[in-house]
Order: structure tokens, then C-alpha cells, then sequence
């Protein structure tokens, strides 16, 4: 079967949603598209900004750095400046082999990477807090890390002086993330969802230039540009009730190729009605002085649980 965009090259890859065959070339070009489509639909970046990457050495974010510096390399007048921040959770086994291959990936592409670590950050790792977190109460493992993750990369970027915080979300993230909150009933944070980015009090922006791209094209992508990318997957992770809409959006789309994609429009255009930035009111957190919704931010009231465990 001949690609159906060059006519010229055999294809290697069936688009089963558009239809499309895509030869090798014709497939790259086509994801580094879909991504510069998307920063450029939602006004993802600026001019000059200063782009932080969180990079954890798996497909999707190492994948994203390197379509980064391929546009920022089209576009050299924009002025745009690009680095790697590494959040390392304190994972043994895990964690170790993924700070080496983005280490290695980041020397290759010329880009500076900076890791921070929940140790340093938090007093505690990831190993160490799913010992100690109580049983009693409701701490799940990727709800933990995601707190202390989203806060690690704010404070990473801020150390690198970026304005704009650039994460690897997919397509298939997004409708985890709706289901997630729908099932929750956290009908506010569906708003928080929607791509274009809410620029923060402290000048920051966050965005996710993935974010219309299935994850398996991503995988693809990063087999065909010979991206090394860790495949092991985190000893918590089974935790998440993630895991079972990742399979089971993947079963749907197995047999009705393009219902993730309808789903995604449909999703954000609920998303968008309900979108905003988490509101905090001006308030700040009585410990640790950050933008904070309640008295005491989740960041630190996680570290409190889990530190007062600690001393017993
Ligand atoms: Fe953290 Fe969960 Fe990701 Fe593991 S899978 S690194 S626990 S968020
Ligand atoms: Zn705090």
C-alpha cells in the first residue's frame, strides 16, 4: 500500500480513524504537525518564552522534547529558549534508569536538563512515603505523587527561570483525567482540563501541546525516530483507577476505530464551558506560603500525615 499523502513511499503505519497510510517520513511530519497545530490553535507559546520540558524518560515526554526542538529549530527568530526539568520521585529500580536515559537523551540533543528530587523538595520519597502513609486514610499512590509532582515541577521551572511549563499529556490522558473527575463528581476540575492555557499569578503558563495525539501514535513515533525511552512501568501505578479507563478506552477504540477521538471533542467542548484556572483567592498556604485553595495546601498536608508517621 503506497502513503496516502506522498504517493511515493510505502506505508508503515494505518491511521484506522482518518483512514490515512503513512509512510515513515510522512508519519513523523504528520505527528510534528498535529503538535505544532495545536500549540499554535491555543496559543501555547510566545515569543521568547522560555520553555521548561517535564521530562520523566518515558515515550511521551522525551518524545515532546525532541518535537520542541525540532519546531524551535524551524523557527529560530521566535527566540524561543528550551530545557529539560526531571522530577526524580525516589523510585528505586525505577526512577534510576529513566534520569540516565534523559541525562543521555538531553546531551545528544544539546538541550540543558535540571532534576529536582521529592527528597530534597519534600523530605521524603515516593519508597518512603508508601511505607508510611496511614491505612486509614485515602492516600493512593499516583494521587500522592501527582500532588507532590505538579508541585516539584512548578518549583523546577521557577528554578530554571521558564515561563512556560510544557508536559508530555496525550489524547489518552485527557479522557482518563474527564472520566476521572466525572466519576468523582469533581464537576470544577473538568474545567481545569481544557487546553487552553490559564496563564497563573506568578506569570507562569502551563500547557500541553499533546494533548490531541492518541498515546499510541506517540509510541510509534518514538520507535521510528529512535528515541530511547524507558518501557518499565512504575511498581505503583497499579493503584490507579487510570489503569482501568487507559484499557478501557483502548478496547472501545479497538473495535470502533476513532471513538477516543469523538470522545475528546466532546469532552472539551464540556470542558470548555465549565474552564478556569484553580481558584485560589489571593489565599496562600500557612506553611509553605504557596497559592493555596485551603489554609494548609495539599502538598503539605500530605507531608504532614506523612512525617508525623515518620517520628512515631
Ligand atoms: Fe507516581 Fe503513580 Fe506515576 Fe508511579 S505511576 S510515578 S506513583 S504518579
Ligand atoms: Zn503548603
Amino acid at each position: 500500500m503506497l502513503c496516502s499523502k506522498c504517493q511515493k513511499a510505502e506505508s508503515a503505519y494505518h491511521r484506522a480513524y482518518s483512514g490515512e497510510y503513512l509512510c515513515k517520513k510522512c508519519f513523523m511530519r504528520s505527528m510534528e504537525d498535529k503538535a505544532a497545530k495545536t500549540i499554535s490553535k491555543y496559543s501555547m507559546i510566545g515569543y521568547s518564552d522560555r520553555v521548561a520540558v517535564g521530562v520523566s524518560g518515558g515515550k511521551d515526554s522525551l518524545s515532546l522534547l525532541y518535537v520542541l526542538k525540532i519546531l524551535f529549530e524551524q523557527h529560530p527568530n521566535n527566540g524561543n529558549e528550551l530545557i529539560a526539568i526531571t522530577i526524580d520521585e525516589g523510585i528505586k529500580g525505577y526512577r534510576d534508569e529513566s534520569l540516565q536515559i534523559v541525562k543521555d537523551f538531553c546531551a545528544q540533543l544539546g538541550v540543558e536538563s535540571r532534576v529536582l528530587s521529592y527528597k530534597f523538595l519534600f523530605g521524603v520519597d515516593m519508597d518512603e512515603a508508601m511505607v508510611l502513609r496511614p491505612s486509614e486514610k485515602k492516600m493512593s499512590s499516583c494521587s500522592m505523587c501527582g500532588t507532590f509532582r505538579r508541585r516539584a515541577i512548578d518549583i523546577a521551572a521557577e528554578t530554571v527561570d521558564a515561563n512556560v511549563i510544557a508536559t508530555a499529556h496525550n489524547m489518552d490522558d485527557q479522557l482518563q483525567t474527564f472520566m476521572i473527575n466525572l466519576l468523582a463528581g469533581d464537576v470544577e476540575r473538568i474545567g481545569w482540563i481544557y487546553p487552553e492555557p490559564v496563564q497563573y499569578a506568578s506569570g507562569m503558563k502551563k500547557i500541553k501541546p499533546f494533548i490531541e495525539i492518541y498515546e499510541y501514535e506517540i509510541a510509534f513515533y518514538a520507535l521510528q525516530r529512535e528515541i530511547p525511552f524507558q518501557s518499565e512501568e512504575c511498581p505503583y501505578m497499579n493503584e490507579s483507577i487510570r489503569t482501568d479507563l487507559r484499557e478501557f478506552f483502548n478496547r472501545l477504540e479497538k473495535d470502533h476505530p476513532g471513538i477516543k477521538h469523538n470522545a475528546y471533542n466532546s469532552m472539551m467542548k464540556i470542558s470548555k464551558t465549565l474552564h478556569s484556572a484553580p481558584s485560589t483567592e489571593g489565599r496562600k498556604c500557612s506553611v509553605c506560603g504557596r497559592d493555596s485553595t485551603g489554609d494548609v495546601c495539599s502538598v503539605c498536608k500530605n507531608v504532614r500525615v506523612l512525617t508525623s508517621n515518620k517520628q512515631i
